[in-house]
């Protein structure tokens, strides 16, 4: 089902988000997440494109899985990274046969070891050229990336609430935000995409820390700040993974609660790959 049309039966939504797995013990791991997480019906699952070193066909081996063996709602991410618009129309048609209806469209990060996202020529320069492009070539449901503390490359929040009503404008039906640990940074960027007349659903990006490295690593690479509080409380049990694991999870569920209370349209669950500590949100929240 297109996620659109989901829209019209809810006004909030619950999905989860994987990415797909390097080996066949990760890929069975992560079959088994899904399908542990199938239970807390998800509105939809996605699936991420050629992010972290994975492969973008494995990407859609994993999200024929989901929509067509374990009968969940799939939406594939897809990015201009390495390829024409031919490209991009092959892989659109392959997604259609499979019955894919919903495409999160990305520009997509720089490879490994490069800051400059590299044009391929004959392909897309941004996120809203490629929504653009899907929106002209396929009967799809499509999401796009927001960033409430503005997009790491950018020169200011003006300019990426620019590009980001370009991409409602070129056909997305929804924003999934980047991930961020003080809901405020959401609310302002609500009211500044409000302001300028960005009325598709912002989904807030939700995910839990269970490790200092990690998060100490997304901050780095996507630019969300780590809140005093929360830095301080994760240093003082630094050598203890389960109270780490304890104070993440506590923190996603107050950030989950006081989102739904204040609006938002549901949340959308970086999982990592990993069930219970999404579940022991999740429970939490609905
Ligand atoms: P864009 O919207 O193109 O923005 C990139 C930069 O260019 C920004 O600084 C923006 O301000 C600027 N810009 C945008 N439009 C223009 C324009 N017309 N002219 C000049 N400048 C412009 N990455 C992956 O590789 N695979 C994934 O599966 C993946 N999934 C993601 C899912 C979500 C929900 C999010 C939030 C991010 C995801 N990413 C993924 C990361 C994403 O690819 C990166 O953040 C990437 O750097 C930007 O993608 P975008 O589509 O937002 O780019």
């Amino acid at each position: 089902m297109k996620i659109s049309e989901i829209f019209k039966k809810k006004d909030k939504t619950f999905s989860f988000e994987f990415f797909p797995p390097k080996t066949d013990k990760a890929m069975s791991d992560l079959i088994n997440a899904v399908t542990s997480l199938k239970g807390n019906n998800p509105d939809f699952v996605s699936v991420t494109y050629g992010a972290m070193g994975t492969t973008q066909d494995t990407t859609l081996s994993v999200i024929d899985i989901i929509q067509n063996k374990l009968n969940l709602t799939a939406m594939s991410h897809l990015t201009c990274v390495g390829s024409t618009a031919h490209q991009i129309q092959t892989t659109l048609d392959q997604l259609k046969s499979m019955n894919i209806e919903n495409i999160m469209a990305l520009r997509g990060d720089p490879p490994a070891g490069s800051n400059e996202f590299i044009y391929t020529p004959g392909g897309f320069r941004n996120g809203s050229d490629l929504i653009k492009f899907i929106n002209g070539s396929g009967n799809f449901s499509i999401g796009a990336a927001g960033y409430p503390e503005g997009h790491i490359e950018s020169e200011s929040l003006t300019d990426d609430l620019n590009f980001l009503k370009l991409k409602q404008d070129n056909g997305a039906d929804f924003i999934v935000t980047q991930l961020f640990l003080d809901n405020s940074y959401y609310y302002n960027f609500r009211e500044s995409a409000q302001n300028k007349g960005i009325n598709i659903r912002l989904i807030p990006g939700i995910m839990p820390v269970t490790n200092i490295k990690q998060i100490n690593k997304f901050s780095e690479l996507c630019g969300c700040t780590i809140p005093a509080r929360l830095k301080k409380s994760l240093e003082r049990v630094r050598n203890d993974p389960e109270s780490i694991r304890k104070i993440g999870i506590e923190h996603a569920i107050n950030q989950g609660k006081n989102l739904l209370e204040n609006g938002a349209p549901g949340l959308h669950f970086y999982t990592l790959n990993k069930s219970p500590e999404t579940q022991e949100i999740f429970k939490e929240l609905i």
